[in-house]
């Protein structure tokens, strides 16, 4: 394979019927993203800024600034509109599908967070659009399920294994090997089949282009880190791609280390979805990249507090960026993210998504060395999505910074 390839990571490993289907993708992707025919880029640009919001403020916090002795500088992808970063890939995504001429999108969702965006997005384009998750999926997130229909999407719950993003995904890729002449499939971060990992970077990499400049304008340099948790790494590879060439910026991906950094062989499962700090090098939904697996090469069920981060493989480029060097992986273990939820909430007035508390939470173990005197934090979104899990899981543990849970669990 000439292109599509980040080191040894990336590719496109997926059935023979599909080809086609990337082909024409990498066609548009080229002329339309990469050489802004017919002014796609400009179009993009504008309605990230009219329906979207962008610019989103970088703000210095406070308090956390006099903690961590540092400037902290908070990129507020949390005021975006829907609430998180994922609309910048949705709209990209679903505005390029229109310049191609597909009458129909379809996606796939786990917590619902990429579903809600894409449907807010083919709502605004005038698209049909319909959207897979697993039946257990739609029941824990009926609030998601409700905002993709109110925006006019179809749900399609899948009943097939154990009724999660997995599943929703096979199903998905099912459909698009039977309707990629009229339909085009919106991945949610930058995993996949090439040119999707290098598309969604480049989709959200309006986040990075923003910061890099606000700081700029700032202080008149460069910040000393940036900050970001990594799930699938749509966020982290934004926030992270226009400061990759700048050797002087550290640059930290916060992986979820949910309740131990071991894998149980046993029974198939990892208790953390730490796939740059853990895993091994494998083949997940279509490309080359690092995951979590057993001895024998199966996928083991990850698990994270923050939904949006529990996911068994990661973005090829960020694996290759890992893997060079480039990039440092660390991991926030489900307590401490609890607590840097509430620390955000309590010291700046923001309530974060748990996805983003898990950013927030590892400034506390990071040496003033790994930060530096400037650092850059992703706040990747808001946490309205988040507070009835908080609260059950704030109530189950003992952390020292929150606020007592009975009063909002209706029991006190
Ligand atoms: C989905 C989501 C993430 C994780 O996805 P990435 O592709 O890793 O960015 C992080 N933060 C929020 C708020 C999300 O909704």
């Amino acid at each position: 394979m000439s292109s599509g390839t980040f080191g040894r990571y990336g590719g496109q490993y997926v059935p023979e019927a599909l080809m086609p289907a990337l082909e024409e993708l990498e066609d548009a992707y080229e002329r339309y993203v990469l050489d802004n025919e017919d002014g796609f880029v400009d179009e993009f640009r504008e309605r990230l800024r009219d329906f979207g919001g962008r610019p989103t403020p970088l703000q210095r916090a406070e308090q956390l600034s006099a903690r961590y002795d540092a400037d902290v500088l908070l990129k507020r992808e949390d005021l975006l509109h829907g609430g998180a970063h994922k609309l910048n890939n949705a709209l990209g995504q679903v505005l390029l599908a229109k310049y191609m001429g597909k009458e129909r999108i379809i996606a796939e969702t786990g917590a619902g967070q990429h579903g809600t965006a894409t449907a807010m997005a083919a709502a605004h384009l005038g698209m049909p659009c319909e959207v897979y998750m697993g039946r257990r999926d739609t029941n824990r997130q009926r609030p998601n399920v409700f905002r993709m229909r109110l925006n006019g999407a179809t749900v399609n719950p899948v009943d097939t294994g154990r009724g999660t993003l997995k599943e929703a995904i096979s199903e998905t890729m099912r459909d698009w090997a039977t309707t990629v002449e009229t339909t085009h499939y919106v991945i949610g971060s930058v995993v996949g089949p090439h040119p999707f990992p290098a598309m969604v970077r480049d989709f959200q990499s309006v986040i990075s282009e923003e910061a890099r400049a606000q700081v700029r304008e700032r202080a008149g340099r460069l910040p000393s880190s940036v900050v970001a948790c990594a799930g699938g790494g749509s966020n982290t590879m934004g926030a992270f791609s226009a400061f990759v060439p700048d050797e002087g910026v550290s640059l930290f991906a916060v992986e979820a280390g949910g309740s131990s950094l071991r894998v149980d062989e046993e029974r198939g499962v990892a208790p953390n979805s730490a796939s740059l700090s853990t895993g091994s090098e494998g083949v997940l939904h279509g490309a080359r990249t690092r995951l979590l697996q057993d001895a024998d090469g199966q996928i083991v069920e990850s698990h994270s507090v923050s939904s949006g981060l529990d996911y068994a493989g990661v973005g090829p480029e960020l694996a290759h960026l890992v893997e060079e060097g480039r990039v440092a992986p660390v991991t926030v273990d489900d307590d401490a993210a609890i607590e840097g939820f509430h620390r955000l909430s309590q010291e700046e007035g923001i309530i974060p998504a748990l996805e983003t508390a898990h950013a927030i939470a590892w400034l506390e173990d990071a040496t003033p060395e790994q930060l530096g005197d400037c650092v850059v934090v992703c706040v990747s979104g808001r946490g309205d999505k988040d507070l009835e899990s908080v609260v059950e899981e704030t109530a189950a543990r003992d952390v020292p910074n929150a606020p007592d849970m009975d009063v909002f669990r209706g029991d006190a």
